[in-house]
């Protein structure tokens, strides 16, 4: 099969990471004899270097003429005093928007492997973290109107949440088809005891329900969800939220399983052209150190032959590859806590044992 790929490698670790899932891409390539195309892509703040802009129409053509989009992350101090329309995570807002990629699948699982880098106590992780976040991703706040202005003599500012019913729709019916897929409980998070649109997003989640009579569904407060995370993990299997909610829960999500670096994302729309990420950031702290994980930029490669290329082997050749490296100790930097004999390991070459344990799977 022959695909093209638009690359944004970003700000920050982006380039160090993107480059570690590309080397696996290319032996996953050679292994099954496909040919893969890397269009590159500007975004962020190198976008605003260049071209004044965090994400050109030249660059969002790019990412929607070719067959997919592997994202590594933008942003970064040098860029935050720029004024807001034109901050590099806008960027990140105009290629969602502009893809139509309105469910992003966060997965939050944790490997057996990295049970001892869990914050939380043996006894909650023993009982299994497995769970899905499905995140409405191109609605409510952070796609509302924002403004500042003067109001009684001092700085107000605004920012305006909505969501219309066929908006809460389309997202839920991906929560109930990706409960169907597992284990059949749905857990829908709103904050309805104060917001009206989650009134809205509960009652459409309900009737839904009926078309899902399989999937076991229940509500729960976005305050208790973030407690729950950490109280009983076991207890979810698919969470479907909101915008912003979805946001915090899933960084908070990815920590118990150990780090931030290890979680890949899918952002998905109408089209088989979909958007695949980490879900951390830029980490300006590390980058151009060579130190950054590369995992969950090379597990949001794994998603991208599974879910837009319909490449399931080759998918579950690298989630194996990740696992055989880890089994062996190999560890990068945020991922090394709590046990004996591990090996740190820098990002380059996390990718490259990555990319040798894919070659020579069978
Ligand atoms: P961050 O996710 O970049 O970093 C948080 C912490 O996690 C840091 O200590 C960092 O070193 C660590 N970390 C993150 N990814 C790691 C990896 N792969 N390996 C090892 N350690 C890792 O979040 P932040 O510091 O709040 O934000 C930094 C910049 O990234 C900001 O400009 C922010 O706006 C931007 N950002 C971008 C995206 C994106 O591109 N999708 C997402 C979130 C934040």
């Amino acid at each position: 099969m022959n695909k093209t790929i638009a690359v944004i490698r970003g700000d920050g670790i982006g380039p160090e990471i993107v480059n570690e899932a590309i080397k696996v891409l290319e032996v996953v390539a050679k292994k099954y004899g496909h040919s893969f195309s890397y269009v590159d892509a500007d975004m962020g703040g190198c976008a605003i270097d260049k071209y004044g802009d965090p994400l050109p129409q030249s660059e969002l053509d790019k990412c929607l003429a070719a067959d997919s989009v592997l994202l590594g992350a933008v942003g970064g101090p040098k860029w935050d005093s720029v004024p807001g329309n034109m901050r590099p995570e806008k960027g990140l807002l105009r290629i969602r928007a502009g893809m139509g990629v309105y469910s992003n699948n966060r997965p939050a699982k944790i490997w057996p492997q990295l049970a001892a880098a869990s914050p939380l106590k043996p006894e909650i992780v023993e009982k299994g973290i497995d769970f899905i976040i499905v995140r409405e991703l191109i609605g409510g706040i952070y796609f509302g109107d924002h403004k500042t202005f003067d109001e009684n003599g001092e700085k107000t500012s605004e920012d305006v949440m909505k969501y219309s019913e066929s908006e809460i729709e389309r997202i839920g019916r991906i929560g109930f088809e990706t409960a169907r897929k597992r284990r059949k409980k749905l857990c829908s998070v709103e904050k309805s005891n104060v917001l009206d649109t989650s009134r809205l997003w509960k009652s459409v989640m309900h009737r839904l329900a009926g078309e899902y009579p399989d999937v076991e569904l229940s509500d729960m407060l976005v305050d208790n969800c973030a407690m729950q995370i950490v109280k009983n993990p076991a207890q979810f299997d698919v969470i479907v939220t909101e915008n912003m909610f979805g946001d915090i829960l899933s960084d908070e999500a990815s920590m118990i399983t150990g780090s931030i670096g290890m979680i890949p994302s899918s952002s998905l729309g109408a089209t088989s052209n979909g958007l695949y990420e980490p879900i951390h950031g830029s980490a300006p702290d590390i980058a151009g150190q060579d130190t950054a994980n590369p995992i969950g930029t090379i597990l949001s490669a794994a998603m991208m032959l599974r879910f837009s290329f319909d490449m399931p082997k080759e998918a579950d050749d690298i989630e194996e590859a990740v696992g055989k490296v880890l089994s062996e100790g190999y560890r990068t930097g945020d991922i090394i806590g709590g046990g004996e004999g591990l090996k740190l390991t820098k990002c380059s070459e996390m990718g490259s044992l990555i990319a040798e344990a894919v070659k020579n799977s069978r």
